[in-house]
């Protein structure tokens, strides 16, 4: 599939301008997928011009986020800002080339001719795109690309397919300020042109740029790369991704517990697909992504089938990985942890992980696990001690503690055999379910006397009846 002469390269180039968005994390997964599909290179530029509005804090946001995805680009970053020199010696070359040109008009003359296009509905006009300055002229200006007015500029999008786009249209473009600095389209021309970037393939919010880029392309001499545009991620509602839909930031989802592999899972599904398939590894992404498979329309965010991958893979993983990210959050949360926290998550994980569609839920559901085992009753499971179920609780207590091994089959084996003798579950399970469960969510009884192990659970029961003596 890889052409040796022409390596696929591809590329992401955000802006740091603030949180690092899932679009973002989603571009970054396409290029991925197809750089290493075809055997090319993901590389990442940061696209940092906008000096009031882009922080550092921001670029970070986008390392710690790829870091976090493990959508590590193969070779150190491009910083945009950096190389300015290079874009102003595109626009240079576009000069002597007589393909852009100084135009001097004055702020009043742009606002004039901006209102006398809006009224005959057509792009801005420059009267300097056919007329030269005097030698030694000195006034402010711009450089505009000397775009082409007639015919169209045809994008073949990869996505999208065929897009025409009428030069008549387009205005021609700025490319350096009256202050000298580089506009936005010139920069990503030359710096993917520098970079060897054969494939961009980005948010199709970007499309309207892709005419003009083209045509600088076609100005300088240089072969484009290939186009395709991804639809936008929506909200489950269609409206466009925001806030009130609950996440956008990459670093959102990381703390409401989603894991990387599965955001990579997930986020592939969304605008691609392979056949029906919603599981698949990265192999498999990566050995069946074709970019002619993305669809063009939006993507809708689904939390139930975010949620059914991340339970999958939080299923699948390491329980340790798991335990530290449980950890993580149990510390975020400045939760009093005892002493053997380690062991305790090391035996309650495992039995309680099928349930959890989150590391959040996850630490949920350990809870339980690591309360002391002189919890304090609640009120309301102070009323289940008669007196019988009080004596049915010493019972058990004995009984259990002549268990020779306390798995969770041992004590679901025990347990029936002493409901039965006793009469059922019902005469003392729900007291048994308060003692275990400590105020908690907790799992089935069987499974919470494995996760609290011998002494805690018999801990548990004799704290327990000495408070409601
Ligand atoms: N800097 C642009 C953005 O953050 C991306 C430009 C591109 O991918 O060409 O939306």
């Amino acid at each position: 599939m890889s052409d040796p002469d022409s390596p696929v390269v591809t590329r992401i180039a955000p802006s740091p301008t603030g949180m690092m968005h899932i679009g973002t994390a989603r571009a970054a997964l396409f290029n991925w997928l197809f750089a290493r599909h075809t055997g090319g290179k993901f590389l990442l530029r940061i696209e940092d011009t906008d000096r009031e509005r882009s922080t550092p804090q921001a670029v970070e946001a986008i390392f710690a986020g790829l870091r976090w995805l493990g959508l590590e680009p193969d070779a150190a970053p491009v910083f945009q800002f950096s190389r300015a020199e290079h874009h102003r010696a595109a626009a240079m070359d576009l000069l002597a080339r007589g393909a852009a040109y100084r135009c001097y008009m004055t702020v009043d003359e742009l606002a004039e001719e901006r209102e006398r296009a809006r009224a005959e509905g057509r792009p801005v006009r420059s009267p300097w795109r056919d007329r030269e300055a005097p030698p030694g002229t000195n006034a402010p200006h711009v450089i505009r690309l000397r775009a082409p007015q007639d015919g169209d500029t045809i994008v073949d999008d990869l996505v999208k397919g065929r897009v025409a786009f009428r030069n008549r249209e387009l205005d021609d473009l700025i490319l350096i300020r009256a202050d000298g600095t580089p506009t936005y389209n010139l920069a990503v021309v030359a710096d993917d042109h520098d970079m060897g970037v054969t494939h961009v393939i980005r948010g199709d919010d970007h499309l309207a740029n892709t005419p003009r880029q083209m045509q600088i392309y076609q100005a300088l001499g240089w072969s484009p790369p290939k186009f395709g545009h991804l639809p936008l991620i929506h909200g489950p509602d269609g409206a466009k991704l925001s806030k009130r839909h609950g996440a956008q930031a990459v670093s959102e989802f990381a703390d409401m517990g989603y894991l990387p592999e599965a955001m990579r899972n997930y986020l592939a599904r969304l605008g691609w697909g392979h056949g029906d398939d919603e599981i698949f590894s990265d192999a498999e992404a990566i050995a069946w992504f074709e970019i002619a498979d993305v669809v063009s329309a939006p993507a809708r965010l689904d939390w139930p089938k975010l949620n059914h991958v991340n339970q999958h893979y939080i299923r699948l993983a390491d329980d340790t990985r798991l335990a530290a990210l449980v950890m993580d959050v149990l510390r975020s949360r400045e939760a009093h942890l005892p002493h053997d926290v380690a062991a305790r998550l090391a035996r309650t994980i495992p039995l309680v992980k099928e349930g959890a569609k989150t590391v959040l839920e996850l630490t949920d559901l350990v809870l339980f696990a690591l309360r002391p085992h002189d919890t304090p009753l609640a009120d309301k499971a102070r009323n289940l001690f008669t007196e019988e179920v009080k004596a049915r609780l010493a019972r058990l207590a004995a009984n259990l503690g002549d268990a020779p091994e306390w798995t969770s089959s041992a004590m679901h084996e025990r347990l029936k055999t002493f409901a039965d003798a006793e009469g059922g579950f019902g005469k003392f399970g729900p007291a048994l379910r308060a003692i275990l469960a400590a105020g908690a969510v907790a799992p089935d009884l069987a499974s919470a006397l494995a996760a609290l192990d011998r002494g805690e659970s018999l801990a548990r029961i004799a704290d327990a009846l000495s408070q409601v003596q």
